[in-house]
């Protein structure tokens, strides 16, 4: 159920604008407006789900699907043999910022674990 009151529930709709670089029936890619990468693109379900501490196990085909499609937008984007991160800050520990489940897809430059 979309929120009104929700960020990227609000770009699902349309309502913000967003550079999508895909979309299927069950998520939407776009380009993060901050990014911290050469390739930085959120990865969202089109459903509203507040986080992935509230994915329930209904939730396990979408999550697959958001980690396949990432997968494959990093291919065709072309750093996928170098390599790339993907990150799903949970709560507030987490520094998860839009409470509307996003994997991140970072790609193109080197990254350092840990994360800070
Ligand atoms: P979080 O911190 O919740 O894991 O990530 C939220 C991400 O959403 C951040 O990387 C932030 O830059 C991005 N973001 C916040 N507002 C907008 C927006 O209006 N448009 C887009 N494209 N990205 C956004
Ligand atoms: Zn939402």
């Amino acid at each position: 159920m979309s929120q009104s009151d929700c960020l990227f529930c609000r770009i699902v709709n349309g309502e913000i604008p967003s550079k999508k670089v895909y979309e299927d029936d069950v998520c939407i890619a776009f380009n993060d407006i901050s990014p911290q990468a050469p390739t930085h693109v959120l990865v969202i379900p089109r459903e509203h789900i507040r986080s992935l501490d509230d994915a329930d196990s209904n939730a396990g085909d979408t999550l697959g699907h958001l980690l396949l499609k990432a997968a494959e937008i990093a291919r065709e984007k072309g750093f996928a043999k170098d390599g790339y991160r993907m990150v799903i800050n949970t709560n507030s520990d987490g520094g998860q910022t839009v409470f509307h489940l996003h994997v991140h897809l970072l790609g193109g430059r080197q990254f350092i674990f840990p994360p800070g």
